[in-house]
């Protein structure tokens, strides 16, 4: 199923639950507005290449669009269009007045320059310009984007509407207006949430098994650890680590900072010290073996359709909280519900990183900048409010989270909308 009937899928569930109006559904089954544009720059060589640019604006019921601009040559419209929409029930779900939007350039950025990628951000900013702006649409990073990108379009935008905006644009650099605490905001929400879940599942045993070693999973791993974890498995797009006795992903990461991948912390290439993994009590295992391994707490942080049919029968985790987004197929939702796993779904469990979002839009819409201190002190409740809604209500429609989670963030866009 494409990732786009996935969501009418999960939007036709959430109308039964709500008893909704058809009308009100009827409204949500297609992005309010999709720009599309060629844009055209000039290359290091003098000659010039064509992209297609483009933005989806989902709902903007609940405030303006928030959501990533992704650089990425198989930027397919179809997923741009669930994504939007995904975002549109995220921030619903945490309850900021944002909606939600997502858009991209069709381009493999490994092909061209640094140079030649300011151009295409410049670009895509003056051709977006009419559409966004911090009371309209509120772009940030995603595949292939960056800080320093966002100050670019934000730059571009200023001299094209030759009005200072800020706000235009998120997950700028700390100097060009962005938010303390951005950089480790999803992992954070995502433990807000988690430990909620292990006090009201009274885990005792709390051995965590991570896929995906960048920002989302590493930053997990290392606040999980200090928090008391156990670490047990880590991974990224080359193969893991399994111990058992416990991994310090600081010292896997400072690896992977060195050699590229996590399994070069005991190996070169193939060639792996083999002392040193009985040391550890240590084994290398495969991306797919992560998902079904030893473990009470499993947290997918990297790719889409990564639970599925064919293996969610064998997951040990007695949570898994979805820091990716799109990580469980439906099919897998049902084996998982069936055997009592609780997942946390990803509208929910990776809301921190839109949070913090939010709250860089408006420190720059009041002037203000807050310590890395305040950004957390104030992003917990919205997390902690959340996960007790989508609870709450998971239990009172007896329903899964991820449905209870969807069901809520549409019941709140059609309030606004009514409103
Ligand atoms: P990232 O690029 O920093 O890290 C991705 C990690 O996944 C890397 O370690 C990479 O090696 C690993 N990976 C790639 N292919 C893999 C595979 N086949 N098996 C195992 N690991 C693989 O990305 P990120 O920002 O950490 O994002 C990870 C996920 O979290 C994505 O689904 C993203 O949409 C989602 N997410 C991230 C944020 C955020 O703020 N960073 C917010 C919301 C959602």
């Amino acid at each position: 199923m494409s990732p786009f009937n996935n969501y009418l899928t999960n939007l036709k569930k959430a109308a039964k639950i709500l008893e909704a109006d058809p009308s009100d559904i009827e409204a949500l089954k297609t992005p309010q507005n999709i720009v599309n544009e060629k844009i055209t720059i000039e290359r290091d060589d003098g000659t010039d290449a064509s992209f297609n640019a483009y933005r989806v604006q989902f709902n903007n019921a609940r405030g303006p669009y928030k959501g990533g601009i992704r650089f990425h040559e198989a930027a397919d419209i179809d997923e741009v269009k669930a994504l939007a929409a995904a975002m549109a029930v995220k921030t619903a779900v945490v309850n900021i007045p944002m909606g939600g939007g997502k858009g991209g350039v069709e381009i493999n950025p490994k092909e061209y320059s640094k140079e030649e990628i300011e151009r295409v951000a410049r670009a895509w900013a003056r051709t977006m310009a009419p559409y966004i702006g911090s009371d309209k649409d509120i772009p940030a990073p995603d595949v292939y984007t960056n800080p320093e990108i966002m100050a670019i379009i934000r730059d571009e935008y200023e001299k094209v509407t030759g009005k200072e905006d800020p706000g235009v644009i998120t997950g700028k650099p700390i100097e060009a207006g962005g938010s303390e605490g951005r950089d480790t905001a999803t992992a954070d929400g995502g433990v807000y949430v988690l430990e909620r879940v292990v006090e009201k599942l009274k885990l005792a045993s709390k051995r965590v098994a991570i896929q995906g070693f960048g920002n989302a999973g590493y930053n997990a791993a290392h606040i999980l650890r200090k928090a008391g974890y156990t670490i047990v498995a880590v991974s990224d797009s080359k193969g893991g680590i399994y111990s058992a006795q416990g991994i310090d992903p600081d010292a896997i990461y400072k690896a992977k900072q060195e050699k590229r991948t996590v399994t070069s912390f005991y190996c070169e290439g193939t060639v792996c010290d083999m002392k040193r993994l009985e040391e550890d009590e240590a084994r290398i295992i495969t991306n797919d073996e992560i998902l079904t391994s030893e473990c009470d707490i499993l947290i997918p942080a990297a790719l889409d359709n990564q639970i599925r049919g064919d293996n969610a029968g064998d997951v040990k985790a007695k949570i898994i909280l979805e820091l990716a987004n799109g990580p469980t197929t439906p099919e897998a939702d049902a084996i998982l519900y069936k055997r009592g796993i609780v997942a946390i779904p990803d509208v929910l469990a990776n809301a921190g990183g839109v949070t913090v979002s939010y709250f860089e839009w408006l420190q720059n819409k009041k002037g203000e900048h807050w310590t890395r201190e305040e950004v957390l002190g104030k992003m917990r409740p919205i997390m902690e409010t959340a996960l007790e809604d989508v609870w709450n209500f998971a239990h009172e429609k007896n329903v899964p989270l991820r449905e209870a989670a969807f069901a809520l963030g549409i019941r709140r866009i059609i309030e606004a909308t009514h409103a």
